[in-house]
């Protein structure tokens, strides 16, 4: 992108001449550039500037990643109720459900189906960050143990898109028991002999990253995404070091040996096919 343009779009943001429609520019929090949506648009959610990867929904993701009109969805219709009777800071957790349903148009946090991939029949599951920043409760757990199953049922490759704030605090020790139930889930998809490969994006964090965005036969990271347990702030001060810059980067991750390969969303489709027809091959 030219500079001249570069300079006109930050005198712009400071100083606008005219009225421009809302939700036209959007800004990198990376590199700060103010950029033109359309453009980040076609550039699948991706700065062109800095190659930031944005944080996507469900269904922007989909789209991405599978063959044209290729999703099958099944269980759309699940929906959390409220074993807890969860209230915090006066909202209750029905409340919070109807506002996130209402803003992202998704009923949970995971959606799951068969589709293609590049010709690749998979069973795939994608998490939906705008809706409870893509917590884990019992609807999120009980489809990735579907997702899971029909993988065996259908012997497809299963394929998850990770996305998560961690496990969901408004229900508490049922959230935390979805660790242990996709964790089992995916023992006896590696029992059956089946393939799961999980995409860690932007962030994944908490009891997501501590159940089944880790368990994966290969762990693909988008770049710089954030991946960890717990916060950094709370290690810090925990165990008293100073962490490094990039810690809990993907790239960091990649170094350390926790996770295979940081792709390029340009380039996922064509790395999970190659993946399913690597592991096919050795079969
Ligand atoms: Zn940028």
């Amino acid at each position: 992108m030219a500079k001249q343009a570069k300079s006109t779009w930050n005198g712009f943001s400071l100083k606008p001449r005219r009225e421009m429609p809302e939700g036209l520019w959007t800004k990198c929090p990376a590199c700060e550039h103010m950029l033109y949506k359309t453009e980040v648009d076609k550039n699948l959610n991706v700065c062109p500037e800095c190659d930031y990867h944005f944080r996507v929904s469900a269904e922007v993701r989909i789209q991405y990643l599978v063959d044209e009109g290729s999703f099958q969805e099944i269980r759309a219709d699940m929906t959390s109720n409220d074993p807890l009777d969860f209230k915090f800071r006066g909202t209750t957790y029905k409340q919070r459900i109807a506002a996130d349903e209402e803003k992202s148009g998704a009923k949970e946090a995971m959606r799951i189906g068969k589709a293609f991939i590049r010709g690749r029949a998979v069973m795939l599951g994608v998490m939906e960050p705008n809706f409870l920043m893509g917590s884990m409760g019992y609807v999120v757990g009980e489809k990735f143990a579907l997702a899971a199953e029909k993988a065996i049922e259908d012997r497809l490759p299963l394929v998850v898109v990770c996305c998560s704030g961690g496990a969901r605090m408004h229900e508490g020790v049922v959230s935390l028991g979805q660790m242990a139930k996709t964790s089992a889930a995916l023992a006896k998809l590696d029992s059956a002999g089946g393939l799961y490969i999980a995409v860690l994006t932007d962030p994944t964090t908490g009891g997501v990253t501590a159940s089944f965005a880790m368990l994966g036969d290969c762990l693909i990271a988008e770049p710089k995404a954030m991946i960890g347990f717990a916060g950094r702030r709370t290690i810090a001060e925990t165990i008293k070091v100073e962490l490094p810059e990039d810690f809990q980067t993907a790239e960091f991750m990649l170094e350390h040996g926790f996770v295979d390969m940081i792709v390029h969303r340009k380039d996922l489709r064509t790395e999970i096919a190659r993946v399913i027809d690597y592991c096919q091959r050795r079969k």
